[in-house]
């Protein structure tokens, strides 16, 4: 057996000889040292001094890397930690980057630089790929680090109280162990980019500090490739067309859940079933009349922001958030009024909460009418944000080029005013010209088993059954030969059967193998998928016994906690575990990426 494949000389136009050494030489590198000896190459090339000196200052003997770790439940936090990775990388500074459920803990002593990119769960817990290592950092055993340098960048939604707090809770952990802080945690809201952006440039200049690498690294290092699958990113979305747009309830549904066929025809994206697709949002004119109109403004007012000028309508179209309330929003609105400033004052949390959740900003605008002007206004508001709607389709099953959608249409009235949702009232009322601006973003934590023959548990009541219609698909098209059990639920039977037929199908020619039902508001008595669960609990526990996926999906707030202390319960009542131990149990589950959740 030859570990080493024969190089091929036309391209290098080295003789074998010297190849073969070459690549003996830099098997096992990892690609910032790889990076790292093709910059000294090159300045070899260019006959620069202090050629011996860079490529000692990258060698990993002389200088532990960079780890970038990141926890993260949507992607927001993976996608920075890459895109700092990508710039640490291009400079030839040695780093590696890591997903929390991935890193040992028993590395954190000899770290030396760390950055963390961590987002905080709606109601300040950690994401599930960090809970392993926030239990771990925050527990006893988590050792000294006087040796270790850090900064932590923290994701969060200020519409929620406990905003940021899981990067607080570790930027205080880190130097509470004795580590240098080399400058303030970055506390993002969804307007990411604002803390963000500044956050990253600083890492980035502290990684050139730390490793002691010149800042000015040769030019052919900046140009190497960084892979990409298609052009079209979060930044820069691709205009996609809608192929399908359909309401799948029954017209007497209480509410509108729409199923939308999109085509990714020449974009070069692609997907995996567990992916979501990002929406940007635009607000339709009625819409925006109805801001421009309370506040008195006009359309074409010009106003800044971030260095780009704009007519407010198009801010207001496009660029900002109008649908959820935030606390600077509340914050600029309290400078001239009393009563918002007081549930702005320290200890009222709960006042700010109840504001928070039931008004949006539009309500507010109406009650307390701000003079403001249209730069107020710009100000005032945060960055527009995508929405991500979890994939319904395999593309084996659908085509690469196609992907599909189930899209509950959020529709209220509320302190007198009709609320639609941005992306999903976007969606629902384009008509024919829609053309929704789109991204792929992934979500390698929410995937299938790489084993065919292992079993899967789907619980997706509501539009949370939609990741599952890709599961199933994914499974039939691959002759997968493991079995697969779906928890659904909706307020009735008759009307909100989410593609009801498709699942018969699937009971019939065996990609389903067991269907179980709740629908909540057919009987006076709420049933709900955990009710389910819980009939069902030995045949559960035995399958997760046996190596059975879970996989969650739909709403955090309320079913995925319901769900989680159902499924303790059950391992209490079938599993013979004690409290303590059920819950170890699931953690377990969720730590081996056994027990997946995609829910918000
Ligand atoms: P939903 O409002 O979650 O309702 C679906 C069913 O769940 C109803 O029968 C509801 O009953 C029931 N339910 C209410 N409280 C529950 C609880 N504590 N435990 C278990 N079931 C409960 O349905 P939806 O409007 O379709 O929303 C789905 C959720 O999934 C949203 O939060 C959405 O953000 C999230 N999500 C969607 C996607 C996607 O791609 N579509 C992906 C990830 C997450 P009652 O109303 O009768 O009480």
């Amino acid at each position: 057996m030859n570990a080493v494949s024969r190089p091929d000389t036309t391209v290098s136009g080295l003789d074998e000889d010297k190849l073969v050494l070459l690549q003996e030489l830099v098997r096992g590198l990892s690609p910032a040292q790889l990076y790292a000896v093709a910059a000294h190459s090159a300045a070899l090339a260019e006959q620069r001094p202090a050629v011996g000196r860079s490529l000692a200052a990258v060698a990993p003997a002389s200088k532990p890397p960079a780890t970038v770790l990141y926890g993260s439940q949507t992607g927001n936090a993976k996608r920075l930690a890459e895109r700092l990775m990508r710039q640490l990388e291009s400079e030839g500074l040695p780093a590696r980057l890591v997903r929390a459920d991935a890193y040992r803990s028993r590395d954190l002593a000899q770290e030396r630089l760390l950055f963390v990119v961590i987002s905080t769960q709606g109601d300040g817990e950690p994401p599930d790929d960090a809970r392993g290592l926030f239990d771990f950092l925050t527990g006893k055993r988590a050792p000294a680090l006087s040796q270790l340098s850090f900064a932590v960048l923290g994701l969060g939604d200020s519409s929620y109280p406990e905003f940021c707090a899981i990067g607080r809770a570790i930027d205080a952990r880190l130097a509470e162990l004795g580590a240098s802080r080399l400058f303030a945690a970055g506390e993002a809201d969804l307007d990411i980019d604002e803390v963000a952006a500044p956050w990253l440039d600083e890492a980035l200049v502290r990684a050139r500090e730390q490793l002691s690498v010149a800042s000015h690294a040769p030019a052919s290092i900046h140009a190497l490739p960084v892979a990409t699958v298609s052009t079209y990113t979060r930044e820069t979305p691709f205009a996609a067309a809608v192929l399908a747009n359909q309401r799948i309830v029954a017209r007497d549904s209480e509410r509108e859940v729409r199923h939308l066929e999109i085509s990714l025809a020449g974009s070069g994206l692609r997907y995996q079933p567990g992916d979501a697709l990002g929406i940007w949002p635009e607000h339709s004119p009625a819409d925006v009349a109805a801001w421009l109109e309370v506040l008195g403004l006009d359309a074409e007012a010009p106003a800044n922001r971030a260095g780009r000028e704009l007519p407010l309508s198009r801010w207001l179209s496009t660029e900002l958030e109008l649908t959820r309330l935030s606390r600077p929003f509340v914050a600029a609105l309290a400078l001239a009024d009393s009563d918002l400033a007081e549930a702005l004052a320290p200890g009222n949390q709960a006042a700010l909460s109840s504001l928070l959740r039931e008004y949006r900003p539009l309500d507010l605008l109406h009650r307390y009418r701000p003079r403001w002007s249209a730069q107020q206004l710009v100000d005032a508001l945060r960055v527009q944000t995508p929405r991500l709607y979890s994939i319904a389709s395999s593309p084996l099953a659908v085509g690469e080029e196609e992907a599909h959608l189930t899209v509950t249409v959020v529709d209220f009235i509320a302190h007198g005013l009709s609320h639609r949702g941005a992306a999903s009232g976007f969606l629902a009322d384009g008509g024919e010209g829609l053309a929704p601006r789109v991204f792929v973003e992934s979500n390698e934590r929410f995937r299938l088993p790489e084993d065919p023959s292992r079993d899967i548990v789907m619980i997706g009541p509501g539009t949370g059954v939609a990741p599952f219609r890709a599961f199933v698909q994914e499974r039939r098209e691959r002759g997968a030969s493991g079995r697969q059990w779906l928890f659904f639920g909706n307020r009735h039977s008759r009307s909100d059967f989410l593609y009801q037929t498709e699942w018969q199908e699937a009971l019939r020619d065996g990609s389903l193998h067991r269907l179980d039902l709740a629908f909540s508001r057919d009987q006076r008595e709420k049933i709900y998928v955990q009710h389910r669960l819980r009939e069902c609990g030995a045949e559960l526990y035995d399958w997760l016994s046996a190596g059975a996926y879970l996989y969650v999906c739909g709403d955090a707030e309320a079913m995925a906690k319901d769900v989680h202390a159902t499924l303790i319960d059950i391992a209490q009542v079938h599993g013979g575990r004690s409290p303590e131990g059920a819950r170890e149990w699931l953690d377990d589950l969720l730590k081996q990426g056994r027990y997946a959740r995609d829910v918000y």
